[in-house]
């Protein structure tokens, strides 16, 4: 399983983060494990993706922008280190009623590179927590200060400005104002994968099946896709979809060994049989009312060996993603 190319991918300078959008594979929220990635790990973790070949990152959280300072920090390490930035995201929950606050934090960042660009985050699941003032706020300041940035996605602008701007919208809330679920509309349109607290979704939407049918011998290909990947502050590799497990960055390029990476060692090697067979052994029992699919499996055994004897299992990391319902 060695990695020796990476391809496309971000740092996640964060956890934590105002919102809890119910799409989050990463469980991003307030409760999510704390801290901000330090000067030593954002260097650390450059050199590792530059020796994989990596030209360029985007950075993500969480929300990133909750410490100002330290993503002025991470921009420069990542100038410093020769990386392309790619793009910052943002859901825009940082912005207040004064300008003069919110030009000191945006000039802050922009400071420390060269023509950044900004991801603004709007769509249904996070009017829940980020009311569209905020959003329209930032978009006016970042086409004022002349930043480069685009919306993701443009397309549900309109529709949330149909809404009252001042305050957010649950999902029973958005059905009503709008006459039909942009929940799901919008999780079908995202075509998105589903884990961490998006499970929940497919768990309302989806079918169920028996636990045994999702039981391959081989690894997923989203484990072995090396394609928006992401490493973590706490300087683990995050496979793409593949959230609440993770390789230090510095073993990427070695053989996993089974004794520090007990899950993603039988993921990688023999796939979600060998992971259900090892946590049988464990006490694992399926639910009789089967699973939405086959991450919702792998999550849920998981859950039970981080649950129950998380210290064996250093690479279900972060702990704090398993202490989440979902
Ligand atoms: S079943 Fe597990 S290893 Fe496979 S794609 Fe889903 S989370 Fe990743």
């Amino acid at each position: 399983m060695p990695i020796k190319r990476l391809h496309s991918g971000g740092i996640i300078a964060n956890y934590k983060c105002p919102a809890s959008c119910g799409h989050c594979m990463y469980g991003c929220s307030p409760e999510a494990t704390p801290g901000y990635i330090s000067e030593e790990m954002a260097e650390r973790l450059c050199k590792a993706l530059r020796r994989l070949g990596q030209p360029s990152l985007h950075i993500g959280g969480g929300e990133p922008f909750l410490d100002a300072d330290g993503l002025a920090m991470l921009v420069k390490v990542m100038k410093n280190n020769g990386f392309q930035l790619d793009y910052i995201e943002t859901n825009a929950a940082w912005i207040t009623n004064s300008k003069e606050q919110n030009q000191r934090v945006l000039e802050k960042v922009m400071r420390a590179g060269r023509n950044i660009c900004v991801m603004v985050s709007a769509d249904p699941f996070h009017i829940a927590y980020i009311p569209f003032w905020k959003t329209e706020t930032l978009i006016r300041l970042l086409d004022e200060t002349g930043t480069s940035s685009f919306i993701w996605q443009e397309r549900y602008l309109s529709l949330l400005a149909k809404l009252d701007a001042r305050r957010t919208y649950s999902g029973d809330e958005l059905r009503q104002e709008l006459g039909y679920d942009a929940y799901l509309q919008c999780a079908k349109e995202y075509g998105m994968g589903f884990n961490g607290r998006a499970l929940n979704l497919l768990r309302e939407y989806g079918k169920k099946q028996p636990a045994e049918s999702f039981l391959e011998e081989r690894p997923c290909s989203s484990l072995l896709n090396t394609g928006h990947f992401h490493v973590d502050f706490l300087g683990r590799y995050v496979p793409s979809g593949c959230t609440g497990m993770g390789i230090l960055v510095e073993d990427l390029e070695r053989e996993l060994d089974p004794g520090l990476y007990p899950t993603l060692s039988r993921l990688f090697s023999k796939g979600l049989r060998s992971l259900w067979q090892y946590a049988s052994l464990k006490g694992f029992m399926p639910d009789p009312c089967g699973y939405a699919s086959k991450c919702d499996l792998c999550y849920s055994i998981r859950k039970h060996l981080a649950m129950t004897y998380g210290n064996d299992h250093p690479d279900l990391s972060p702990v704090e993603f398993y202490l989440q319902d979902f």
